[in-house]
């Protein structure tokens, strides 16, 4: 993927000059729009309140770049960062070794092993390695990642075909619901991702890098993997499960808000999804106001100024007709969500406070 977005980048450099001068050969992947509207802007500096931020992972490369976190976090007023699922023991006792020594600021989650999926009781040996993180200090599972074949985020075994409703995950998700450690789970991807990426795709700079091939054999498409979440759920309501990314349901909200309802051990994070919902403000906030119960902020992007300043922006602000092209790739106009103070304080830390908090 890298090497890819390497090449388009090249493609951007060596066309960018002829796309400013010819409208008429412009590339839709060099368009740059800049707002012609002067209209007053917030200028938000950081979050309105203490936020603990329930998405992100292990970015520091060093302890220096942790303390440089620390430092950022501090500035925005980041209380707490979740640092997402570390595969395997020596994965999280290095994730330990590095971010232990800020025990108030950031909770490592764990990933479930596989090793043996496929033999008879390959589920005692996870079990066991589960129990393992905890005893260490995880709090929670995840992120895992289903995208249509099975569990794909875990290393070094991962679980093809394996989803979250399969019955062989059910000795695994008790144990979660009795160490009290939510379960964060990112299925699918939005609908955009599965249209075809041609000249009609709405989310068509982000859709042709991530299209889903719905071809594949045995893979589930978008509707199936939601109700895979669903069904997981229904059947295991003693643990807690996070849907990442409003459950890759940006367009149509209210199959999120349907699952919200039905099921209160079901929540979901934010992380990464502000560009999808800041091109229709007054859908999204009606949205987080009447699932604000349920709602959990996340970033899950590089922890840098610009990204902690873009979520603030679109949460907090009435900024109106903005572009962000070069943090979160869409050539849609975005707007601030301009969410109650009630509701915002909710969002950034008193949803994640009560789950952490009852899993102590
Ligand atoms: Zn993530």
């Amino acid at each position: 993927m890298n090497k890819l977005l390497t090449a388009f980048a090249l493609l951007i450099s060596i066309n960018v000059s002829l796309a400013q001068t010819r409208a008429d050969s412009l590339l839709l992947i060099n368009y740059r729009p800049v707002s012609i509207y002067k209209t007053p802007m917030a200028n938000i500096k950081k979050a309105a309140f203490p936020v603990i931020d329930m998405h992100s992972h292990d970015y520091a490369g060093t302890p220096e770049d942790v303390d440089d976190w620390v430092k950022r976090m501090d500035k925005f007023n980041i209380e707490k960062t979740m640092v997402l699922c570390m595969p395997g023991a020596k994965g999280f006792d290095s994730a330990l070794a590095k971010y232990g020594r800020y025990p108030k600021r950031f909770a490592l989650w764990c990933c479930f092993d596989y090793t043996g999926y496929g033999t008879p009781g390959w589920q005692k040996h996870a079990v066991e390695e589960l129990e393992k993180c905890y005893k260490k200090g995880a709090k929670g599972v995840g992120e895992l990642g289903d995208k249509g074949d099975g569990e794909i985020y875990s290393a070094p075994v991962k679980g093809y075909g394996l989803h979250i409703d399969d019955v062989q995950m059910k000795p695994l998700l008790a144990k979660c619901a009795e160490l009290h450690m939510p379960v964060s789970i990112h299925v699918a991807e939005d609908e955009w991702m599965y249209e075809i990426p041609d000249s009609t795709n709405d989310g068509l700079m982000n859709a042709f890098i991530w299209h889903v091939d719905t071809m594949k054999a045995g893979r589930l498409g978008h509707d199936a993997l939601i109700q895979s979440l669903a069904n997981a759920a229904r059947d295991n309501p003693n643990t807690i499960f996070i849907a990442c990314h409003y459950a890759n349901s940006c367009s149509n909200l209210q199959v999120l808000g349907d699952m919200l309802d039905k099921y209160p051990n079901l929540y979901a994070d934010i992380a990464a999804r502000y560009a999808e919902i800041a091109p229709v403000p007054r859908y999204a906030a009606a949205f987080i106001i009447k699932h604000q119960d349920k709602l959990l902020y996340g970033t899950d992007n590089s922890p840098e100024d610009r990204m902690y300043l873009n979520t603030f922006r679109i949460l907090e602000s009435a900024d109106e007709h903005f572009y962000e092209p070069e943090m979160l790739h869409y050539h849609w106009a975005l707007y601030g969500l301009n969410l109650p103070a009630a509701v915002l304080e909710k969002l950034y830390r008193k949803n994640a406070e009560k789950i952490l908090n009852s899993y102590k």
